[in-house]
């Protein structure tokens, strides 16, 4: 397939010593030696060139660069690749890729390099969203998972269970074409049922892992909530004062700062609706307490925070109640004023609270071992698996309830439809134009 040739910054655009534009596709070279020194026609593959570029117009010499060629198809794309490297900032860069543009190159959309490598077959799906994840990557966690995916260890664990699908219908086939051989009813139950089991439960494994992965990468959905006064915002502050801790306010300063990251040591805390903690205003105050009641269903962890200096008195018997079936940690402030000692007690003013960060790291243990292994990645790849195993559930108590095989390789044929799915995208190109579009410029 041969596509029209595509130019990008792919680099930062901001402030830096070195600058990329990338050109991918049948003319990259050609374009490249209208405005270069130097002619790169016969220059060897995966080589650097030093020398200067023109505008071809004025003939004035708009840098000094080096110039990777890269001669498909052992490229990323497979298409001929070049590479400018410019002086940084992003002036430079920009002028060449005006001026390849008017030489009759195409601006490239986001994502569209790695799109190409996945139209060519280079990568598959679940690798070309891994570039992206790498390249979004929060944290340590979520940059393994995404190597993970570009490495094909996912794929490795998916491909096996594409192959068990694929024997259990061939299986049901045989036997609906050649009926005299076995007696089918006999052969779903006794064979065809332990087999799909063994591939539900193996995939309800994989489901949880990659889920308790998603929460890490994701950050721990956390709420603090706590009456008036209980120590919330001081806590926040605490939180905020660790070490790792980075916090990216998404609307708003610190003052009313509604959601923000702190990492402690390898658990990314993702804080929400914390808005509304410094107001001492009753009206705001109870505003703000009416928001953190909505985020309880949303959160991941709730930091229950109560007063140890004095006894529970209403507020915190309902904050308990409302709490009791959530994910959440009970924790005491103002240990320095305590009136008997708690299972948990931490001090925000004084910034004493480890006990209340190894909590956390202890509930959330078995998450982070999750993040060692292949997983599956986003929730792209989640909601495909899910499907396939809902239809594999389906196909299980069809077979329980007695139902003719038939019915179940309608439901296996979805399952394997989904999964292939994850590994090599929808047939629908819109879909896929979707998936890409989320990438960055010029990867
Ligand atoms: P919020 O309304 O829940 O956000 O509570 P603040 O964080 O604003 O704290 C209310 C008051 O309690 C402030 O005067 C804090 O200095 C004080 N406070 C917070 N944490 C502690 C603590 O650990 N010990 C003591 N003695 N006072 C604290």
């Amino acid at each position: 397939m041969i596509l029209d040739t595509i130019v990008a910054i792919s680099s930062a655009t901001a402030p830096s010593a070195i600058a990329i534009v990338r050109l991918s596709g049948s003319e990259a070279i050609n374009l490249t030696n209208q405005i270069f020194s130097k002619d790169l026609t016969n220059k060897a593959s995966h080589t650097i060139t030093y020398g200067h570029v023109h505008d071809p117009m004025t003939n004035d010499i708009v840098d000094e660069v080096l110039v990777s060629v890269f001669k498909g198809p052992k490229t990323y794309t497979t298409e001929d690749i070049v590479e400018i490297n410019t002086h940084g900032g992003t002036i430079v860069a920009n002028q060449l890729i005006s001026i390849l543009l008017g030489l009759g190159a195409r601006l490239a959309r986001p994502g569209e390099f790695t799109q190409r490598a996945f139209i060519h077959g280079r990568i598959d799906l679940i690798q070309a969203e891994a570039v992206n994840d790498l390249i979004f990557a929060q944290s340590e966690q979520a940059a393994t998972l995404a190597i993970h995916g570009l490495s094909g260890d996912l794929k490795a664990i998916l491909m096996p269970m594409i192959d068990e699908l694929l024997d259990i219908l061939a299986h049901i086939e045989v036997n609906i074409d050649y009926p005299e051989y076995d007696d089918v009813h006999q052969l779903t139950t006794q064979e065809i049922l332990p087999a799909i089991e063994t591939w539900v439960s193996k995939a309800q494994t994989l489901l949880e892992l990659s889920q308790d992965g998603q929460l890490i990468k994701e950050g721990i959905k956390t709420v603090i909530l706590g009456k008036p006064n209980v120590g919330k915002s001081s806590l926040l502050n605490a939180l905020l004062n660790e070490d790792k801790a980075i916090v990216t306010p998404i609307a708003g300063t610190t003052r009313d700062l509604v959601e923000g990251w702190v990492r402690l040591k390898n658990i990314p805390l993702h804080l929400i609706d914390t808005a509304g903690i410094h107001q001492s205003d009753d009206i705001v105050e109870r505003i703000g307490i009416d928001r953190s009641i909505q985020s309880i269903d949303s959160a991941d962890l709730i930091i229950l925070v109560l007063d140890a200096s004095m006894l529970h008195d209403e507020r915190d018997e309902q904050l308990l109640v409302l709490t009791q079936n959530k994910p959440r940690i009970i924790v005491y402030n103002k240990s320095d004023l305590a009136i008997k000692e708690y299972p948990l007690q931490i001090s925000a003013l004084n910034k004493d609270i480890q006990p209340l960060i190894q909590e956390i790291e202890a509930m959330f243990a078995k998450h982070l071992l999750a993040t060692k292994q292949p997983l599956l990645h986003n929730e792209r790849q989640i909601g495909l698996f899910r499907l396939a195993q809902n239809h594999m559930e389906n196909a299980k108590q069809a077979i329980e309830a007695g139902y003719e095989v038939d019915i179940i390789t309608i439901d296996l044929q979805q399952a394997y439809d989904a999964l292939t799915g994850i590994v090599h995208g929808s047939q629908k190109a819109s879909l896929i134009d979707e998936i890409f579009e989320k990438f960055c410029l010029g990867k």
